[in-house]
């Protein structure tokens, strides 16, 4: 007899292929959950339309008057953010078998109506578009379908493990399958699956028991077996106060596991937010976890080059333009991001212009590894996708963006303990059981607000609503935790969290406060646990030696101010070419040896032989750093030239200078001092932008001193001297401060302020986006520490 076995997901295939193999006779045929279905119902003749695609096709076909009416913005990057809503609406309607003139009988709001009326016309439109090309899309299945008799007949028996959720439609696919052969679904009904179980009673008229392990016969109508086995949980749940004290909890707790006898292979890590598993990742030093769910390329520069670049283009924001050119990708800061083209010339020009790291040209080597291989492969699909489109550049950008943030790279080191996702544990059961972050809003899940289907008019037109779809993530964890030998429960209580109140369905209650072992977390000594702002109740100001950064440093952050120069805790060395660092180098090591250049081709080359004995180590981003610096230092190096033939020579490089300013010992070291006969000019150079330094309004968000303190410092040894900012990669020159009088006053009137400083409370700045580049963002749990 022909059997198929249908299971939710890959993992639950493997598991239960390996139960069959332990038994004699043939290996009936595996299947997932979601092929089988795709393999009931064929459109003939057309092909699914596939990614960003679909967003294209829908964006063109939003291109008629009433659209404006939904407010929704037709930019391509607005429209993608926002074109979730489109489909999830239209496909859940249609797998729901749900008409749109359904909802008009809902009387929700007053443009209701009409809103509606726009959306029949964009979904019709669509729909005319993709059928022009052949195309079909998931929301026009059930309508544009053939049931595929051949498939549903090969088989004799169809053995469906079911889990999760069924729409009206796979259910209609289902009970055209129970027609022509023989479906028996497996199935363990709870407290959190009852719509389900109501829906089988409506749709399949067969009445099931509550909370029991059961099998039925969809073909025959009736109960095969049924057990009732009343949902019984036994986890320890623990709670500690940070979130990131759960990773060394739950590797004490998977240690536990494994010394009573359980064996590390039987163990889940579950994640609810998977984002989680990067930390576990960096602390699992020892290699005993496995990722199931991969790992993305959000830290590699093939990712952060583009995603910095599009944030810029986005934001226009200085900061986002540094934090670009500090990633390396300097030279793409002039390119356009509205001019149209196509797919071919944005990847040739992007990768020219450094901004795509990964598709450097044939003559530069590149060693191959599996980023560049999976990343080739993603480029290939994405230029025959995109084949016939003009798109700006920042909506190429954003696309491939959006494709590299679907990547995901198989964890291929062979950790034993699986980390996994909460979808993923469908189907299978394991012996120990870790879950972390089981806190308020994220177990379960909160679904994000739907934009055209409010609870009303859901449960008006039949649809799962909020708690339908949270049931169905709770059915998950007690399905897990109930066939687990031991499971623990861990959340976290610090920022106002709170434990889910699932743990009370679960019958579990509050955790117990634990402390998390952080000796498991570090080789040396742990971090300073940090709760509540930090109190200094012992600060001298005047005991320490400042500078321009500590001075900023304080201003801009206490907290920032707290780790580096109170804690002590030092920054991470920066792995990659630090590009104003490296310049300042260079432009030190020119003027060694000379005072002064008197042609420019003479100082062009200078400069290249010099910039190439810095960068001869750093391989490909050396190669296109001394490219890039070639091209855009010409005008600095006209500018020198220029400075120079006016009698200016470089006096002094990297000056210490050091004083007292209001009270207080100040040091700093000056790039370069230039003289003129009695003339003195202080260079400060600069790589990135000068706006933020040098700003002339607003002066109350300044924090940047460096100018005002060399100032005071150098005044009283030069007294005719000038200082001036050199944008170096900013077409160069010698741009003087802006309103230096009124920053010096502003100067002593921190200096005083702080002089008098005794103690202070570390807190968190308010600014967050002064978090966003800070070394300390894991301490704080603030911006992308990720
Ligand atoms: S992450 Fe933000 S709050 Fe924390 S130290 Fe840095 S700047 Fe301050």
């Amino acid at each position: 007899m022909a059997t198929l076995i249908v299971t939710p997901t890959s993992r639950s295939i493997r598991e239960r292929s390996a139960q069959l193999r332990e038994r004699d006779g043939f290996l009936p045929r595996l299947m997932r959950m979601d092929e089988f279905l795709s393999r009931l119902a064929l459109v003939p003749g057309r092909a699914m339309i596939q990614g960003s695609q679909r967003i294209l096709r829908l964006r063109e076909a939003a291109e008629f008057e009433g659209f404006g009416r939904l407010q929704k913005d037709r930019g391509l990057i607005r429209f993608f953010a926002r074109s979730d809503d489109f489909f999830r609406f239209f496909e859940e309607l249609a797998w729901e078998k749900v008409p749109l003139e359904r909802l008009e009988e809902a009387d929700a709001y007053a443009e209701y109506g009409e809103h509606l009326s726009v959306l029949k016309e964009l979904r019709r439109r669509y729909g005319a578009r993709l059928e022009a090309e052949g195309f079909t899309d998931r929301m026009f299945l059930p309508e544009h379908y053939r049931f595929d008799e051949a498939f549903a007949t090969r088989y004799d028996r169809i053995e469906l493990h079911l889990e999760g959720y069924l729409s009206r439609f796979e259910m209609e696919l289902l009970s055209e399958t129970a027609k022509r052969s023989e479906l028996i679904v497996h199935w363990r009904t709870t407290p959190f699956n009852e719509k389900m179980r109501r829906r089988f009673a409506e749709e399949v008229g067969i009445e099931l028991p509550e909370e029991s392990r059961l099998s039925f016969s969809w073909s025959q109508g009736e109960i095969l077996e049924a057990e009732r086995v009343p949902l019984e949980i036994a986890s320890r749940v623990l709670a500690v106060e940070e979130r990131y004290e759960q990773v060394a909890l739950a590797l004490a707790e998977i240690e536990g596991m494994v010394r009573r006898g359980i064996a590390p292979e039987r163990i889940a890590l579950v994640l609810p937010r998977e984002e989680f598993a990067s930390v576990f990742d960096l602390y699992d030093r020892m290699g005993n976890l496995n990722f199931s769910m991969g790992f993305d390329l959000r830290s590699r520069p093939e990712y952060r080059i583009p995603a910095a670049m599009l944030a810029w283009w986005q934001s226009g924001e200085e900061e986002d333009r540094e934090w670009l050119q500090r990633l390396g990708g300097a030279q793409a800061v002039k390119l356009s991001s509205s001019r149209l083209m196509d797919v071919d010339e944005f990847f040739s020009m992007m990768s020219e212009e450094g901004a795509l790291p990964g598709f450097a040209s044939e003559e530069i080597p590149r060693k191959r590894s599996r980023e560049a291989d999976a990343i080739d492969e993603i480029r290939e699909r994405f230029v025959r996708l995109h084949r016939r489109e003009k798109l700006a550049t920042r909506e190429w950008l954003f696309l491939w963006i959006r494709e590299l943030e679907a990547l995901r790279l198989d964890d291929v080191r062979g950790g034993k303990v699986t980390v996994m996702g909460v979808l993923e544990t469908r189907g299978v059961a394991f012996d120990g059981v870790v879950i972390v972050d089981f806190n308020e809003g994220v177990v379960p899940a909160q679904t994000g607000k739907d934009r055209f289907l409010d609870s009303r008019v859901r449960r008006f037109a039949g649809l799962p609503d909020r708690q339908d779809r949270e049931a169905l993530q709770k059915h998950y964890y007690a399905r897990l935790l109930e066939q687990a030998r031991e499971g623990a429960i861990l959340y976290a209580l610090g920022d106002n969290r709170l434990p889910s109140r699932f743990l009370y369905e679960l019958g579990l209650g509050d955790g117990e406060r634990v402390a998390a072992p952080r000796e498991l977390l570090y080789r040396s000594a742990p971090l300073p646990a940090v709760s509540g702002d930090p109190e200094v109740t012992d600060f001298d100001p005047t005991s320490m030696i400042w500078s321009a950064s500590r001075l900023q440093c304080w201003l801009e952050c206490r907290r920032k101010f707290y780790y580096r120069y109170i804690a002590g805790l030092k920054e991470k060395p920066d792995e990659g070419i630090n590009e104003g660092q490296v310049l300042h180098r260079i432009l030190d090591e020119l003027y060694r040896e000379r005072t002064h250049f008197e042609e420019e081709a003479q100082m062009r080359r200078a400069l290249e032989e010099t910039a190439g004995r810095f960068l001869a180590s750093e391989e490909v981003r050396g190669l296109y750093l001394g490219a890039y610096w070639t091209k855009v230092l010409q005008d600095f190096v006209r500018k020198e030239i220029h400075h120079f033939a006016q009698g200016w020579r470089v006096e002094r490089r990297e000056m210490p200078v050091e004083g007292e300013i209001a009270g207080l010992r100040f040091t700093g070291r000056v790039d370069r001092l230039d003289r003129q006969g009695d003339n003195y000019l202080a260079l400060d150079y600069k790589s990135g932008s000068i706006a933020a330094s040098n700003r002339q309004s607003s002066l109350e968000k300044l924090t940047d001193f460096q100018m005002s303190i060399y100032a005071r410092l150098l005044r009283p040894r030069y007294p005719d001297l000038d200082l001036a900012y050199v944008p170096i990669l900013d077409g160069g020159g010698y741009v003087p401060p802006t309103v230096p009088e009124e920053k010096e006053a502003l100067l002593l009137e921190h200096l005083e302020a702080l002089g008098g400083t005794r103690a202070f409370v570390a807190q968190k700045t308010d600014e967050l986006s002064r978090c966003r580049y800070c070394p300390y963002q894991l301490l704080c749990e603030r911006g992308e520490y990720l």
